[in-house]
Protein backbone atom coordinates (compact mmCIF):
# COMPACT_ATOMS: atom_id res chain seq x y z
CA UNK A 1 0.00 0.00 0.00
CA UNK A 2 1.10 3.43 -0.63
CA UNK A 3 -1.03 6.11 1.37
CA UNK A 4 -1.45 9.40 0.86
CA UNK A 5 -3.07 11.14 3.99
CA UNK A 6 -4.60 14.95 3.29
CA UNK A 7 -4.83 17.36 6.57
CA UNK A 8 -1.09 15.31 7.38
CA UNK A 9 -0.44 18.39 10.05
CA UNK A 10 -3.88 18.34 11.23
CA UNK A 11 -4.68 16.76 14.37
CA UNK A 12 -6.28 14.18 12.96
CA UNK A 13 -4.48 13.65 9.66
CA UNK A 14 -0.89 13.84 11.94
CA UNK A 15 -2.20 11.40 14.68
CA UNK A 16 -3.08 8.61 11.20
CA UNK A 17 0.31 9.36 9.91
CA UNK A 18 2.17 8.64 13.23
CA UNK A 19 0.09 5.24 13.36
CA UNK A 20 0.28 4.49 10.02
CA UNK A 21 4.43 4.62 10.20
CA UNK A 22 4.24 2.39 12.89
CA UNK A 23 2.91 0.22 11.64
CA UNK A 24 5.64 0.49 8.59
CA UNK A 25 3.48 1.94 6.10
CA UNK A 26 4.88 4.07 3.17
CA UNK A 27 2.75 7.50 3.73
CA UNK A 28 2.70 11.01 1.84
CA UNK A 29 1.20 13.78 3.57
CA UNK A 30 -0.32 16.58 2.02
CA UNK A 31 -1.34 19.39 3.61
CA UNK A 32 -0.89 24.04 3.40
CA UNK A 33 1.61 23.76 6.17
CA UNK A 34 4.64 20.91 5.98
CA UNK A 35 4.74 19.33 9.04
CA UNK A 36 8.37 19.08 9.61
CA UNK A 37 8.01 15.06 10.25
CA UNK A 38 11.36 13.20 9.13
CA UNK A 39 10.88 9.62 8.59
CA UNK A 40 12.35 6.89 6.01
CA UNK A 41 8.74 5.99 4.95
CA UNK A 42 7.55 9.57 4.84
CA UNK A 43 7.12 12.39 2.09
CA UNK A 44 5.21 15.25 2.14
CA UNK A 45 3.96 17.85 -0.23
CA UNK A 46 2.58 21.33 0.71
CA UNK A 47 -0.38 22.72 -1.17
CA UNK A 48 -3.73 23.64 -1.60
CA UNK A 49 -6.35 20.83 -2.20
CA UNK A 50 -7.46 22.74 -4.81
CA UNK A 51 -4.46 23.37 -6.61
CA UNK A 52 -4.77 20.32 -9.65
CA UNK A 53 -0.75 20.36 -10.29
CA UNK A 54 0.33 19.73 -6.54
CA UNK A 55 -2.39 16.62 -5.70
CA UNK A 56 -1.05 15.18 -9.32
CA UNK A 57 2.13 15.34 -7.95
CA UNK A 58 1.25 14.03 -4.78
CA UNK A 59 -0.77 11.51 -5.82
CA UNK A 60 1.79 9.64 -7.81
CA UNK A 61 1.91 5.60 -7.06
CA UNK A 62 -0.84 6.31 -4.71
CA UNK A 63 -2.91 3.06 -4.17
CA UNK A 64 -5.22 4.64 -0.64
CA UNK A 65 -6.20 8.07 -0.20
CA UNK A 66 -7.09 9.06 3.37
CA UNK A 67 -8.85 12.46 2.98
CA UNK A 68 -8.80 14.45 6.50
CA UNK A 69 -7.69 17.84 4.92
CA UNK A 70 -10.53 20.59 5.19
CA UNK A 71 -10.66 24.13 6.05
CA UNK A 72 -13.34 24.29 9.52
CA UNK A 73 -14.51 27.60 9.77
CA UNK A 74 -18.15 28.84 10.87
CA UNK A 75 -17.01 32.68 10.56
CA UNK A 76 -18.87 34.42 7.64
CA UNK A 77 -15.68 35.74 6.04
CA UNK A 78 -14.26 32.49 5.21
CA UNK A 79 -16.89 31.02 3.07
CA UNK A 80 -15.19 31.43 0.04
CA UNK A 81 -11.75 29.94 0.96
CA UNK A 82 -14.03 27.16 3.09
CA UNK A 83 -15.95 25.95 -0.09
CA UNK A 84 -12.70 26.15 -2.28
CA UNK A 85 -10.85 23.91 0.14
CA UNK A 86 -13.58 21.43 0.79
CA UNK A 87 -15.68 21.50 -2.08
CA UNK A 88 -12.99 22.08 -5.24
CA UNK A 89 -10.35 21.04 -3.50
CA UNK A 90 -12.48 17.16 -2.79
CA UNK A 91 -13.19 17.35 -6.53
CA UNK A 92 -9.42 17.83 -7.76
CA UNK A 93 -8.44 15.00 -5.34
CA UNK A 94 -11.33 12.52 -6.26
CA UNK A 95 -10.50 13.41 -9.70
CA UNK A 96 -6.54 12.77 -9.33
CA UNK A 97 -7.39 9.60 -7.32
CA UNK A 98 -9.43 7.96 -9.62
CA UNK A 99 -7.05 8.77 -12.69
CA UNK A 100 -3.91 7.48 -10.45
CA UNK A 101 -5.94 4.42 -10.40
CA UNK A 102 -6.00 4.70 -6.27
CA UNK A 103 -8.30 1.22 -4.89
CA UNK A 104 -9.63 3.14 -1.89
CA UNK A 105 -10.93 6.37 -1.02
CA UNK A 106 -11.70 7.58 2.57
CA UNK A 107 -13.32 11.01 3.13
CA UNK A 108 -13.81 12.73 6.65
CA UNK A 109 -17.58 13.96 6.71
CA UNK A 110 -18.90 15.56 9.42
CA UNK A 111 -22.42 15.01 11.96
CA UNK A 112 -23.02 18.72 10.56
CA UNK A 113 -24.36 16.91 7.20
CA UNK A 114 -27.56 16.18 9.32
CA UNK A 115 -27.13 18.47 11.29
CA UNK A 116 -26.66 16.66 14.56
CA UNK A 117 -27.58 19.85 16.55
CA UNK A 118 -31.02 20.10 14.87
CA UNK A 119 -31.92 16.44 15.04
CA UNK A 120 -35.10 15.10 13.44
CA UNK A 121 -34.68 11.78 15.86
CA UNK A 122 -32.23 10.34 18.27
CA UNK A 123 -30.07 8.48 17.80
CA UNK A 124 -28.82 10.16 15.12
CA UNK A 125 -28.01 7.12 12.55
CA UNK A 126 -26.44 6.87 9.30
CA UNK A 127 -30.47 7.10 7.83
CA UNK A 128 -31.31 10.37 9.56
CA UNK A 129 -31.91 13.40 6.43
CA UNK A 130 -29.28 15.44 5.31
CA UNK A 131 -30.59 18.66 5.64
CA UNK A 132 -26.95 20.63 6.55
CA UNK A 133 -27.67 24.01 8.19
CA UNK A 134 -24.14 25.62 8.45
CA UNK A 135 -21.79 26.77 5.13
CA UNK A 136 -19.77 23.68 6.83
CA UNK A 137 -21.50 21.64 7.02
CA UNK A 138 -22.64 21.73 3.71
CA UNK A 139 -19.01 21.92 1.87
CA UNK A 140 -19.12 18.30 3.49
CA UNK A 141 -22.71 17.34 2.24
CA UNK A 142 -21.27 18.67 -1.34
CA UNK A 143 -18.25 16.78 -0.86
CA UNK A 144 -20.26 13.62 0.32
CA UNK A 145 -22.08 14.02 -3.30
CA UNK A 146 -18.44 14.15 -5.06
CA UNK A 147 -17.55 10.71 -3.20
CA UNK A 148 -20.69 8.87 -4.57
CA UNK A 149 -20.39 9.96 -7.45
CA UNK A 150 -17.13 8.39 -7.69
CA UNK A 151 -18.38 5.42 -5.78
CA UNK A 152 -21.22 4.63 -8.77
CA UNK A 153 -18.34 5.27 -11.34
CA UNK A 154 -16.69 1.99 -9.81
CA UNK A 155 -12.81 2.70 -10.46
CA UNK A 156 -12.62 2.78 -6.69
CA UNK A 157 -13.72 1.99 -3.74
CA UNK A 158 -14.98 4.81 -1.23
CA UNK A 159 -16.04 5.18 2.46
CA UNK A 160 -17.73 8.15 3.92
CA UNK A 161 -16.96 8.61 7.45
CA UNK A 162 -18.79 11.36 9.55
CA UNK A 163 -16.82 12.43 11.65
CA UNK A 164 -18.23 13.41 15.59
CA UNK A 165 -16.87 16.18 16.78
CA UNK A 166 -13.18 15.26 17.91
CA UNK A 167 -10.26 17.24 20.10
CA UNK A 168 -7.00 15.39 21.65
CA UNK A 169 -7.83 15.17 25.26
CA UNK A 170 -5.12 17.63 26.11
CA UNK A 171 -6.48 20.46 24.15
CA UNK A 172 -9.71 19.94 26.90
CA UNK A 173 -8.41 22.41 29.19
CA UNK A 174 -6.37 24.80 27.06
CA UNK A 175 -8.46 28.27 26.83
CA UNK A 176 -6.31 28.65 23.67
CA UNK A 177 -7.81 25.70 21.64
CA UNK A 178 -9.79 26.34 18.85
CA UNK A 179 -12.67 24.45 19.76
CA UNK A 180 -12.55 23.89 23.55
CA UNK A 181 -11.36 27.60 24.69
CA UNK A 182 -14.57 28.87 23.76
CA UNK A 183 -16.72 25.50 24.93
CA UNK A 184 -15.43 25.30 28.28
CA UNK A 185 -14.06 29.00 29.24
CA UNK A 186 -16.14 32.12 29.30
CA UNK A 187 -13.88 34.29 27.56
CA UNK A 188 -12.95 32.81 25.17
CA UNK A 189 -16.67 32.19 24.61
CA UNK A 190 -17.60 35.56 24.66
CA UNK A 191 -15.01 35.93 22.27
CA UNK A 192 -15.88 33.40 19.66
CA UNK A 193 -19.83 34.61 19.84
CA UNK A 194 -18.71 38.27 19.19
CA UNK A 195 -16.72 36.97 16.21
CA UNK A 196 -19.86 35.00 14.80
CA UNK A 197 -22.10 38.17 15.54
CA UNK A 198 -24.30 36.64 17.98
CA UNK A 199 -24.26 39.93 20.07
CA UNK A 200 -27.70 38.57 22.44
CA UNK A 201 -25.09 35.72 23.24
CA UNK A 202 -22.34 37.73 23.73
CA UNK A 203 -24.04 40.19 25.87
CA UNK A 204 -26.03 37.42 28.47
CA UNK A 205 -21.78 35.93 28.77
CA UNK A 206 -20.62 39.78 29.52
CA UNK A 207 -23.53 40.14 32.02
CA UNK A 208 -22.21 37.07 34.14
CA UNK A 209 -18.56 37.60 34.35
CA UNK A 210 -17.24 37.58 38.01
CA UNK A 211 -13.88 39.36 36.35
CA UNK A 212 -11.53 36.49 37.00
CA UNK A 213 -10.89 33.53 34.82
CA UNK A 214 -13.76 31.36 34.68
CA UNK A 215 -15.33 28.26 32.98
CA UNK A 216 -18.57 28.87 31.17
CA UNK A 217 -21.65 26.34 31.19
CA UNK A 218 -24.08 26.74 28.19
CA UNK A 219 -27.55 26.17 28.30
CA UNK A 220 -30.28 26.92 25.99
CA UNK A 221 -33.02 29.41 26.24
CA UNK A 222 -34.70 26.91 28.86
CA UNK A 223 -32.18 26.09 30.72
CA UNK A 224 -31.29 22.88 29.32
CA UNK A 225 -27.10 22.45 29.62
CA UNK A 226 -25.81 21.26 25.87
CA UNK A 227 -25.08 17.47 25.17
CA UNK A 228 -22.52 16.15 22.29
CA UNK A 229 -20.14 14.03 21.61
CA UNK A 230 -16.58 14.62 22.10
CA UNK A 231 -14.28 11.82 20.22
CA UNK A 232 -10.28 11.15 21.26
CA UNK A 233 -8.44 11.51 18.17
CA UNK A 234 -6.49 8.31 18.93
CA UNK A 235 -10.27 6.44 18.74
CA UNK A 236 -10.68 8.15 15.01
CA UNK A 237 -7.17 7.35 13.81
CA UNK A 238 -9.21 3.41 14.37
CA UNK A 239 -11.91 4.25 12.40
CA UNK A 240 -10.16 6.16 10.01
CA UNK A 241 -8.12 2.35 9.00
CA UNK A 242 -10.75 0.49 9.94
CA UNK A 243 -12.26 2.29 6.82
CA UNK A 244 -8.84 2.10 4.64
CA UNK A 245 -8.73 -2.06 5.78
CA UNK A 246 -12.09 -3.24 6.08
CA UNK A 247 -13.62 -5.09 2.96
CA UNK A 248 -17.08 -4.21 4.33
CA UNK A 249 -16.16 -0.90 4.10
CA UNK A 250 -16.99 -0.44 0.62
CA UNK A 251 -19.58 1.83 -0.58
CA UNK A 252 -20.42 2.31 2.79
CA UNK A 253 -21.43 5.85 5.04
CA UNK A 254 -20.32 5.22 9.08
CA UNK A 255 -21.21 7.81 11.78
CA UNK A 256 -17.49 7.39 13.37
CA UNK A 257 -17.36 8.84 17.29
CA UNK A 258 -17.13 8.15 21.03
CA UNK A 259 -20.20 5.64 22.18
CA UNK A 260 -21.97 7.67 24.87
CA UNK A 261 -22.49 11.68 24.52
CA UNK A 262 -21.33 13.95 27.20
CA UNK A 263 -22.91 16.10 29.22
CA UNK A 264 -21.66 19.66 29.38
CA UNK A 265 -22.43 20.51 32.55
CA UNK A 266 -21.30 17.43 34.42
CA UNK A 267 -17.90 17.91 32.26
CA UNK A 268 -17.25 21.66 32.99
CA UNK A 269 -18.08 20.96 36.91
CA UNK A 270 -15.43 18.06 36.95
CA UNK A 271 -12.98 20.09 34.79
CA UNK A 272 -13.46 23.06 37.66
CA UNK A 273 -12.79 20.48 40.63
CA UNK A 274 -9.20 20.61 39.16
CA UNK A 275 -8.86 23.75 37.49
CA UNK A 276 -10.25 25.70 40.65
CA UNK A 277 -11.82 28.30 38.71
CA UNK A 278 -15.47 29.12 39.18
CA UNK A 279 -18.13 28.29 37.11
CA UNK A 280 -20.31 30.64 35.18
CA UNK A 281 -23.83 28.98 34.42
CA UNK A 282 -25.63 31.32 31.07
CA UNK A 283 -29.35 30.54 29.61
CA UNK A 284 -28.14 31.30 25.61
CA UNK A 285 -30.87 32.42 23.05
CA UNK A 286 -31.84 29.37 20.85
CA UNK A 287 -32.22 25.34 21.18
CA UNK A 288 -28.90 24.82 22.02
CA UNK A 289 -26.98 21.57 21.23
CA UNK A 290 -28.41 18.46 22.81
CA UNK A 291 -28.03 15.27 20.20
CA UNK A 292 -26.65 11.38 20.74
CA UNK A 293 -25.56 10.07 17.78
CA UNK A 294 -25.27 6.25 16.67
CA UNK A 295 -22.32 4.22 16.19
CA UNK A 296 -23.59 1.20 16.55
CA UNK A 297 -23.38 0.72 12.80
CA UNK A 298 -19.51 1.02 12.56
CA UNK A 299 -19.64 -1.05 15.60
CA UNK A 300 -21.00 -4.23 14.48
CA UNK A 301 -19.51 -3.76 10.35
CA UNK A 302 -16.36 -2.66 10.75
CA UNK A 303 -15.77 -3.84 14.34
CA UNK A 304 -14.75 -0.46 15.76
CA UNK A 305 -14.28 -0.14 19.38
CA UNK A 306 -13.52 3.66 20.99
CA UNK A 307 -11.15 3.57 24.26
CA UNK A 308 -11.25 6.67 25.47
CA UNK A 309 -14.04 8.25 27.77
CA UNK A 310 -14.63 11.61 28.48
CA UNK A 311 -13.38 10.83 32.21
CA UNK A 312 -10.10 9.57 30.32
CA UNK A 313 -9.72 12.16 28.41
CA UNK A 314 -10.44 14.57 31.23
CA UNK A 315 -7.67 12.71 33.56
CA UNK A 316 -5.23 13.30 30.81
CA UNK A 317 -6.09 17.13 30.09
CA UNK A 318 -5.20 17.92 33.72
CA UNK A 319 -1.84 16.63 33.62
CA UNK A 320 -1.47 18.47 30.43
CA UNK A 321 -2.60 21.53 31.86
CA UNK A 322 -0.49 21.20 34.96
CA UNK A 323 2.54 20.86 32.70
CA UNK A 324 1.59 24.05 31.19
CA UNK A 325 1.31 26.10 33.98
CA UNK A 326 4.74 24.59 35.43
CA UNK A 327 6.13 25.55 32.09
CA UNK A 328 4.71 28.88 32.10
CA UNK A 329 5.32 29.57 35.95
CA UNK A 330 1.69 30.43 36.44
P1 LIG B 1 -7.50 20.23 11.56
O1 LIG B 1 -7.98 21.61 11.29
O2 LIG B 1 -6.67 19.98 12.76
O3 LIG B 1 -6.68 19.70 10.29
C1 LIG B 1 -7.06 19.99 8.97
C2 LIG B 1 -5.80 20.16 8.14
O4 LIG B 1 -6.19 20.46 6.80
C3 LIG B 1 -4.89 21.30 8.63
O5 LIG B 1 -3.59 20.83 8.88
C4 LIG B 1 -4.93 22.30 7.48
O6 LIG B 1 -3.68 22.97 7.28
C5 LIG B 1 -5.29 21.43 6.30
N1 LIG B 1 -5.92 22.22 5.24
C6 LIG B 1 -6.90 23.15 5.40
N2 LIG B 1 -7.19 23.69 4.22
C7 LIG B 1 -6.41 23.08 3.30
C8 LIG B 1 -6.25 23.22 1.89
N3 LIG B 1 -6.97 24.10 1.19
N4 LIG B 1 -5.33 22.45 1.27
C9 LIG B 1 -4.58 21.56 1.99
N5 LIG B 1 -4.68 21.38 3.31
C10 LIG B 1 -5.59 22.15 3.96
O7 LIG B 1 -8.80 19.30 11.56
P2 LIG B 1 -9.03 17.86 12.23
O8 LIG B 1 -9.66 18.03 13.54
O9 LIG B 1 -7.78 17.07 12.10
O10 LIG B 1 -10.15 17.30 11.24
C11 LIG B 1 -9.85 16.32 10.25
C12 LIG B 1 -11.05 16.17 9.33
O11 LIG B 1 -12.20 15.80 10.09
C13 LIG B 1 -11.45 17.44 8.58
O12 LIG B 1 -11.87 17.06 7.28
C14 LIG B 1 -12.62 17.97 9.35
O13 LIG B 1 -13.47 18.74 8.55
C15 LIG B 1 -13.26 16.68 9.81
N6 LIG B 1 -14.04 16.84 11.05
C16 LIG B 1 -13.42 17.23 12.19
C17 LIG B 1 -14.15 17.37 13.36
C18 LIG B 1 -13.51 17.82 14.65
O14 LIG B 1 -14.24 18.05 15.61
N7 LIG B 1 -12.19 17.91 14.74
C19 LIG B 1 -15.53 17.10 13.36
C20 LIG B 1 -16.14 16.69 12.18
C21 LIG B 1 -15.37 16.55 11.03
Amino acid sequence: MSILVTGSSGRVGSAVVSRLLKEGETVRGFDLRASGRAHPDFSEVTGALSDAQAVETAMAGVTHVLHLGAFMSWAPADRARMFEANVEGTRVLLDAAAQAGATRFVFASSGEVYPENVPQFLPVTEEHPLHANSPYGLTKLLGEELVRFHQRAGKMETVILRFSHTQDAAELLDETSFFSGPRFFLQPRIRQQEGFGNHAAADILRAADPGVPAHVVARNENGRPFRMHITDTRDMVEGVLLAMLSENAAGQVFNLGATEPVDLAGLVHAMAASTGLPVVEADLPGAGVWYHTSNDKIRRVLRFEPQWTIERMLEEAVQARRARLAKTGT
